[in-house]
């Protein structure tokens, strides 16, 4: 059999390909025919260009559906997709064309002047253009190809997409994965979540990343819903599309600007069967805040570029409450483990790094053979690179990354744990705590803290109030009161950046 996803996405069509498959708040309607007859022609078009086996398809434009047709084009013509975040401008570009040689880019028509010219320096065959109007040389070209097209045969372990990591805690690296990574995940989450006919998704989410590209999307297709298709986020939108939806999955910030709206009410989600947060921590705050106003619990979930998804809290009630904090439950068939710094096991509700293994983990990172090895252990386990701990119900909990842990005077120190106790101060919206270089501890901690609109604080009383609640070597050494935190363009905060800018308090 064909282990291409495509396969399995398109044998999940409904089977009549005239019921609208996507609507997007352009007032477009696509059907399943459109997107199969869409996908045919520009599988089609990749085909008659003759490219090596193998060859990357590099993507860099805005969310669109014929994106997504480029995206499920590649996949059915057998050729790996690399999608590019948006925001990227000319140095980042010029790192990943450089380091994926890609047969293939496009971009967006008034980006192809300077896309074209790093591409052609790095080999690239095809610069083609596709904008959010429907314009560009992609469908120009496409147009004159059949809509018919018999999709490529793949083994399950054929790379199927490259998708480089948020660039979090350094460098992005690129992430292959296989169809079957992409396909036993989806499968999972179908069962998990309990996707059922007449499910309706509100697509709201960038395409270029894992949420919005894989989770998302394959969740949708393979249970042949029709998806609500919205360009930009716009929380007004979004909670207007829920009175014909029932599935939403998004980014914390997606849930606190949505909160910020009076159009939230139980009113307006009253048809929604399932909301779902990950990609970041979604704060305590924002799950109780939305379990009071619309009456919904969020699911809150965690997983990775090279992994996909690896825990969800349970859908179903008998399977335990949706615990705000955590992020779950292993899914089934993916194995999760907490191990200390000697990769000795550690008892249950103890922190060490998280590590995982099953049929979603990926097959290293592109043309970093020495790192991939780095980040596996002796029997195979991936180190995610995430600090957490497992109770004893079986629940995971993030508590930072392994990178940002602050070794203070001997003790480990988890930023996240103090950035709770901040976060739980009145007038806190938010707070990042770091390590930096210190003569005496080696590394101490340092808070930044983000006031809410209006509220006035003091650092000083913050790290008093701090002094009453945690043991001394936890406590920050000094706090600064600021207005926004960097970010990256994935919205996480880039805490690298923040221990840059203090590391000279100390030293
Ligand atoms: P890089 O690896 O380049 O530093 P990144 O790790 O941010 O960047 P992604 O693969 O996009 O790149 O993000 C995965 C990370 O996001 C996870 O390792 C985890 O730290 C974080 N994450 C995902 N979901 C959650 C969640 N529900 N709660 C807390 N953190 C989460
Ligand atoms: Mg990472």
């Amino acid at each position: 059999t064909n282990e291409n996803l495509f396969a399995a996405l398109r044998a999940a069509f409904p089977e009549d390909l005239d019921q609208p498959a996507i609507e997007t708040d352009g007032g477009l309607v696509y059907s399943w025919r459109d997107i199969d007859r869409g996908t045919a022609m520009m599988a089609n078009l990749l085909r008659s260009l003759r490219l090596p086996a193998g060859s990357r398809i590099a993507v860099q434009v805005e969310k669109s559906v014929e994106a997504v047709m480029l995206y499920l084009a590649t996949l059915r013509a057998g050729f790996v997709f690399l999608p590019l975040n948006t925001a990227y401008q000319s140095g980042e570009i010029e790192y990943f064309i450089g380091n994926a040689e890609p047969a293939v880019v496009v971009c967006t028509g008034k980006n192809f002047g300077w896309v074209s010219k790093i591409a052609f320096r790095a080999g690239t065959q095809h610069v083609l253009t596709l904008n959010d109007d429907r314009s560009g040389s992609l469908l120009e070209r496409a147009v004159h190809h059949p809509d018919q097209h018999e999709i490529e045969a793949r083994a399950a372990d054929d790379l199927a997409a490259i998708l480089y990591t948020s660039g979090t805690t350094g460098r992005s690296k690129g992430a292959m994965l296989t169809h079957g990574n992409l396909l036993s995940n989806a499968r999972v989450l179908k069962d998990y979540w309990g996707w059922r006919p007449g499910d309706v998704l509100v697509h709201a989410l960038p395409i270029f990343h894992v949420h919005g590209l894989f989770v998302a999307l394959h969740g949708a297709l393979l249970n042949g819903s029709k998806m609500i298709w919205l360009g930009k986020f716009e929380p007004r939108t979004a909670i207007a599309a829920m009175s014909r939806a029932t599935v939403f999955m998004g980014v914390p910030t997606l849930y606190v600007r949505m909160l910020a709206e009076p159009a939230l009410t139980r009113e307006a989600v009253r048809g929604m069967r399932l909301f779902i947060s990950g990609s970041a921590p979604l704060l305590i705050e924002t799950f109780s805040e939305w379990q009071e106003r619309t009456g919904h619990t969020i699911l809150e979930r965690y997983g990775m570029s090279e992994t996909i998804m690896l825990t969800s809290n349970p859908y179903e009630a008998g399977d335990g409450e949706r615990r705000g904090g955590t992020v779950g439950f292993p899914l089934p068939g993916v194995g999760v483990r907490v191990r200390d710094d000697q990769g000795q096991a550690v008892p249950a509700g103890e922190i060490g790094g998280i590590q995982v293994k099953g049929p979603n983990v990926f097959k290293g990172y592109w043309r970093m053979p020495e790192k991939t090895r780095e980040e596996f252990t002796g029997d195979g386990w991936f180190k995610t690179g995430d600090v957490g701990k497992i109770d004893e119900r079986g629940y995971v909990t993030i508590v930072g990354r392994s990178k940002d842990l602050i070794i203070s005077g001997g003790y480990n120190v988890y930023p996240a744990e103090i950035e709770g106790y901040i976060n739980e101060m009145s007038g806190v919206a938010e707070s990042a705590v770091v390590g930096v270089p210190h003569p005496d501890f080696g590394e101490v901690g340092v808070a930044v803290v983000i006031p809410k609109p209006g509220a006035q604080l003091d650092g000083g009383e913050i790290i008093a109030a701090l002094k009453a609640q945690l043991a001394n070597f936890k406590i920050p050494k000094r706090c600064f009161v600021v207005t926004e935190l960097p970010r990256n363009t994935m919205g996480k905060v880039q805490k690298n950046l923040l221990r840059e800018a203090h590391r000279g308090l100390f030293a």
